[in-house]
This record gives structure tokens, C-alpha cells and sequence, in this order.
């Protein structure tokens, strides 16, 4: 085996195929020069060598599988990338498993991540003392006890109203290693909350058919419940958010039943009419959906749902509307937020007729918020009297500002506790609710 002489971490790159590969590589090197790593062309002196392969056709799957020999051969450590690396033979074996059992890791095309993951694993990152003087986890712009944390990026679905996949593009969900190891720095950094973002958290996985990742050695699945089940053991507050009101979210309800993640859906269900759902392009059973809602509060009493709609979409009449309003009065959702419809430049959905006047739009957008009002209330009211665990954001003299299991920051309410100047920001405290408004609540701190 050949290790490079000096102290710099030293990476041989040896790329193959086509301008897609080449793009990958680019990622790649890009991200292993900005991390301190030398990159060299010549497998002597470097201390492990990245092949990126091609399997297109089979001369360009030979040349690859040559190449991972040849490296192998003249350094020994050797990491594979690109194409051929997610290719299988006939018995659903990896090619390059199979012919080469020596190489450190094998990933298929635009993986940097992974790639990253398998290069910190063999060659640790050089010191820098610029980047070190980061904190692990990064540079964030919430307060020290409460933290995003982004698992995928881009969508697939086509609601009419949106342009965020003409944007961003497909689903790409990030590995679950990365997910869990940064989800861990920022525990350790003391956040004592993660709130779980992306396009569509509960198809997360989808993209790369659930693929099994490592987290703590050992595996699992880039997949939605194994994600929560993982999040639910950092002992902190675990909140979903931008979850699509697909069946698969009722394997959650168990974790939020035992206590692991919080008892909080935040679920954009947009409409309730049928054509107007269709003409959306969501999820049309609003029966099923109110069904499931009634599931999910039999399991978790306590769920707080929150939700967004959409006022005055193209073709909906005054009965559709109405309908929807009744449709809330069923769903007894806890937070409800409302736009009223705006055609966004490049939506599909401006092609459509029977767009309402602007006037009729704003008005039914606050007719929805002054139905909603007597519900949000009434579902708060439940909390009178009751002793809840709550997260502070925000001590002074005048008492401390705090937020429940059901509010999360800067979209729900806050819990106000007059008497809570003993209190510090970013513990978690037991209150007694003493008093509700139709978003917050009052309480009192109890003692310990
Ligand atoms: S609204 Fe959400 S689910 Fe629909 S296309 Fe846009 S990002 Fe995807």
C-alpha cells in the first residue's frame, strides 16, 4: 500500500464516462479541496485513490473494472464512485463487489455525500484552523436551543400551485448517516429541539429506494419511520414538519404514543373539495383523510394537527368553499394558517378557469381564519388546568415566554408565564395552564 510522504491528506482521482460523471467528479473534488485534502493524479503518494466508473455499455463497465484493479493493484485503498457502482449482476450482487471484495466502499452516481462519508471513515480530515473554528454544528441562525434540521431536498409531486420542483428538481433525500450525524452534533451542542424540514419529509427515502445507511455501526433504512424512530432516541424534542397526508405517516403515530418524537403533524392539506383537491393535483379523499385524522387522535389524544389552505383556488364556487369550512369543523385541527390563492409566475394552475376575484379571495381567506378561530380555541380550552411540559424561548423581567408539545416557533402560539422570570431559556419546565386565547396559552410555573 502507498501512502503519501508528507502530512497533508493526499487523494488520487482517477475519473471515467461521461459529462454527468465528469460533474460528479467536480462535486467531489471540489468538496475534498475545501476540506484540506491534496488531490493527485498518480496513484504513488496518494492515500487512497476515488475511481469514479462508468457502466453504460459493457466496454465502458471493463475499462471501469480495470481501472478499480489497476488502483488496487499499484495503492490498495480504494474507493468507487459513478455508475457502475450501483450496477448488479444477474443475481442482484454489486459488479464491483464481486470482481474487486477489496475495495473500502462502493457507491453509485451523484453520491459526494456518501462518497465524503467513506473518505472520512478511511482518511480523517486534515486540521484546519480556519474551518475548525466552526462549531461541529456549523453556523445557524436559531437560537442555541432549537434547530432545522433538512433531510431532502426538491419534490415529486406536481401540485399545480407550486414551482418548487421546476426549481429545486426531484426528490433528493440526503443519506441517513448525514441526517443522524449532524441531528447528534446539534444535540451535543444543546439543542434541545429538531424540527424536521424538507418539501415532503414522509416520502423521505423514496428517491433512493430506502436505502440502508449506517448510523452509530449500524444500519438503517433512509426511510420515514426509521428516521423517526432514529431522531426519537437523542432525547430532545423531535417535531415533522411538511408531512404529505400519505398512509405511510400513521407508522408514526406509535413513536409519538411512546413519548419519542412529539405528538405534532404539521400537514398543508390545502382543501377539502374533491375537484379542487384534483385540480391541485394532492391527495383527493377528503372521507379518508378526516377517517385518518380520527385514527391518529385515537392513538395520540394529545396530536396537535396543523395545517395550511389555499382560499379561492381556480373553479372553486361559494358551495366549495363552504364545503371546506365544514370539512374543518369535522377535522377540529388545532393550528390552521390560510393564504388566499395568488397565481405564482410558471404554476400550472394559472392555466386553469374560474379564477375568483381578488376581493372574494381575501374575503374567503378571512372567513376561514374567523371559523377556524372558535375551533383552535375550543381545542386549547382542553389544556385548562392541566400541568405540560414546555421548551422557553425567552426570559426577562417581566416573566418568560415558552412554547408546549403542539407549538412550534414562529408558526403556533406561545405559552405566557407571567410568574416564569426564574425560569431560563432553553429548559424544559412543568406549567399549569391557567388561562387560553385562540392561539396562546397562560400559565403558571410549578414547582419541582
Ligand atoms: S406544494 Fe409541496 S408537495 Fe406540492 S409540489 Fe410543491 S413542494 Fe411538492
Amino acid at each position: 500500500m502507498t501512502q503519501s510522504s508528507n502530512s497533508t491528506p493526499t487523494v488520487g482521482f482517477v475519473s471515467l464516462g461521461c459529462p454527468k460523471a465528469g460533474s460528479d467528479a467536480e462535486l467531489i473534488l471540489t468538496r475534498l479541496r475545501s476540506e484540506g485534502y491534496e488531490i493527485s493524479g498518480s496513484y504513488q503518494g496518494s492515500d487512497l485513490v476515488i475511481v469514479n466508473t462508468c457502466g453504460f455499455i459493457d466496454a465502458a463497465v471493463e475499462e471501469s473494472l480495470s481501472a478499480i484493479g489497476e488502483a488496487l493493484a499499484e495503492n490498495g485503498r480504494v474507493i468507487v464512485t459513478g455508475c457502475l457502482g450501483a450496477k448488479k449482476d444477474s443475481s442482484g450482487h454489486g459488479i464491483v463487489e464481486s470482481v474487486h471484495p477489496k475495495v473500502l466502499a462502493v457507491t453509485g452516481p451523484h453520491a459526494t455525500e456518501e462518497v465524503m462519508d467513506a473518505v472520512h471513515a478511511h482518511l480523517p480530515k486534515p486540521h484546519d484552523p480556519f474551518i475548525d473554528l466552526l462549531p461541529p454544528q456549523g453556523v445557524r441562525l436559531t437560537p442555541d436551543h432549537f434547530a432545522y434540521l433538512k433531510i431532502s431536498e426538491g419534490c415529486n409531486h406536481r401540485c399545480s400551485f407550486c414551482i418548487i420542483p421546476s426549481l429545486r428538481g426531484d426528490l433528493v433525500s440526503r443519506p441517513i448517516g448525514e441526517v443522524m450525524r449532524e441531528a447528534e452534533a446539534l444535540v451535543d451542542s444543546g439543542v434541545k429541539e429538531i424540527l424536521v424540514i424538507s418539501q415532503d419529509t414522509s416520502a423521505y427515502g423514496v428517491d433512493v429506494k430506502y436505502r440502508t445507511g449506517f448510523w452509530g455501526g449500524r444500519p438503517v433504512k433512509t426511510k420515514f419511520y426509521d428516521l423517526c424512530n432514529a431522531l426519537g432516541e437523542l432525547g430532545v424534542w423531535i417535531r415533522l414538519h411538511y408531512v404529505y397526508p400519505y398512509p405511510n405517516v400513521d407508522e408514526v403515530l406509535p413513536l409519538m404514543a411512546d413519548g419519542k418524537i412529539l405528538p405534532y403533524l404539521d400537514v398543508p392539506f390545502q382543501h377539502a373539495n374533491p375537484r379542487i383537491l384534483k385540480a391541485m393535483k394532492r391527495p383527493g379523499d377528503a372521507e379518508n383523510t378526516l377517517a385518518r385524522i380520527r385514527r391518529w387522535r385515537d392513538a395520540v389524544p394529545d396530536l396537535t394537527i396543523r395545517s395550511t389552505f389555499i382560499a379561492g383556488f381556480p373553479g372553486e364556487t361559494e358551495e366549495d368553499f363552504e364545503e371546506l369550512l365544514g370539512w374543518l369543523s369535522e377535522a377540529q385541527l388545532d393550528r390552521v394558517g390560510c393564504f388566499a390563492y395568488s397565481p405564482v409566475e410558471g404554476a400550472a394552475a394559472n392555466a386553469l378557469p374560474g379564477l375568483p376575484p381578488e376581493e372574494i379571495r381575501e374575503d374567503r381567506k378571512i372567513r376561514l381564519m374567523e371559523h377556524q378561530e372558535d375551533i383552535s380555541t375550543q381545542r386549547l380550552e382542553r389544556l385548562l388546568d392541566r400541568e405540560i411540559t414546555v421548551l422557553v424561548d425567552d426570559v426577562d423581567e417581566e416573566g418568560a415566554v415558552a412554547r408546549s408539545m403542539g407549538d412550534a416557533p414562529e408558526i403556533d402560539g406561545l405559552v405566557l408565564i407571567p410568574d416564569g422570570e426564574g425560569l431560563e431559556v432553553g429548559e424544559f419546565a412543568k406549567v399549569r395552564v391557567v388561562d387560553v386565547d385562540v392561539h396562546d396559552l397562560y400559565a403558571v410555573p410549578v414547582e419541582s
